[in-house]
């Protein structure tokens, strides 16, 4: 099964993929998690990408492409996966479907979830929140400044995709401002009709 969950920053894609991927037992491909990871690693990915992701912006579509097309590459994306954050220009769009057509794969759905903007603020401070109640270091990225930037890149690069995936007859909107368990409820009916 290979999906692409999508939906603002704070629409709990995160969450849901993670579930997903437990449940099938394919990986979670977050290129978000992904860049981190090569920031933190000081990569030379991580490198061009530091700045950009702590303004808020999105990074180059070549830079994230290539990033997700050595990934499916590997074994255990063979069976599937879930895409999450990814993609997120109609570029990158066009850039997945192609790598798929070369390997005769496809997408199997496309899922949006839905939030009103108003909670996703609410949604992004209850993550600082928790994570540091964790003991854990919250994102660079969330804090009110950048994420007002996430939201406006969203709206302005990403959002677009919706007619994309919607004129190929493959997108399914989700009311994401359900509770979580009922939000992963309506993504499995999705999967199974
Ligand atoms: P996320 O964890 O999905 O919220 O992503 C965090 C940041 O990583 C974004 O604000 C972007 O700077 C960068 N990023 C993640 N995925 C992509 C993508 N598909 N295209 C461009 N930039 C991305």
């Amino acid at each position: 099964m290979r999906l692409i969950l999508f939906g603002p920053p704070g629409a709990g894609k995160g969450t849901q993929a993670q579930r997903l991927a437990e449940r099938h037992s394919i990986p979670q491909l977050s290129t978000g998690d992904m860049l981190r990871a090569a920031v933190t690693n000081d990569t030379e990915t991580g490198r061009r990408a530091k700045a950009i992701m702590d303004r808020g912006e999105l990074v180059p579509d070549d830079l994230v492409n290539q990033m997700v097309s050595d990934r499916i590459d590997q074994e255990d994306c063979r069976k599937g996966f879930i895409l999450d954050g990814f993609p997120r220009t109609v570029a990158q769009a066009e850039a997945l479907t192609a790598m798929l057509e070369q390997k005769g794969d496809k997408i199997d759905a496309v899922i949006e979830l839905k939030v009103e903007q108003a909670s996703l603020i609410t949604r992004m401070e209850k993550r600082v929140a928790d994570t540091l109640a964790a003991g854990g270091t919250a994102r660079r990225d969330d804090n009110r400044d950048t994420f007002a930037r996430r939201l406006d890149e969203y709206q302005h690069k990403t959002a677009p995709l919706l007619n994309y995936y919607r004129r190929r007859g493959e997108l399914v909107s989700i009311d994401g401002m359900q509770g979580m368990d009922v939000v992963t409820r309506d993504i499995e009916n999705v999967l199974t009709t």
